[in-house]
């Protein structure tokens, strides 16, 4: 096997640990903004989709909102 020692740019387990702690992220920012459940912010509505990465679309007047906006994530 060549390669060995060969100094690669992310790590399986880089890759897993970053995104596992993207997730979390994701998850406290969600949990801090709607405590109780997703909030429209323009009409109120609770129901939602979820755009990937971390966009929301509200399902009544299709606004969306960014978990990150207006923060600073720094980890
Ligand atoms: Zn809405």
């Amino acid at each position: 096997m060549s390669g060995i020692g060969r100094p690669h740019g992310l790590s399986m387990q880089d890759f897993f640990s970053r995104y596992g702690t993207e997730d979390q992220c994701r998850e406290a920012l969600f949990a801090k903004r709607w405590p109780n459940g997703f909030v429209c912010p323009k009409c109120a509505g609770s129901t939602y989709y979820i755009r990937p990465p971390k966009q929301f679309m509200c399902a009544s007047c299709r606004h969306i909102t960014s978990l990150t906006a207006g923060t600073v994530m720094h980890h």
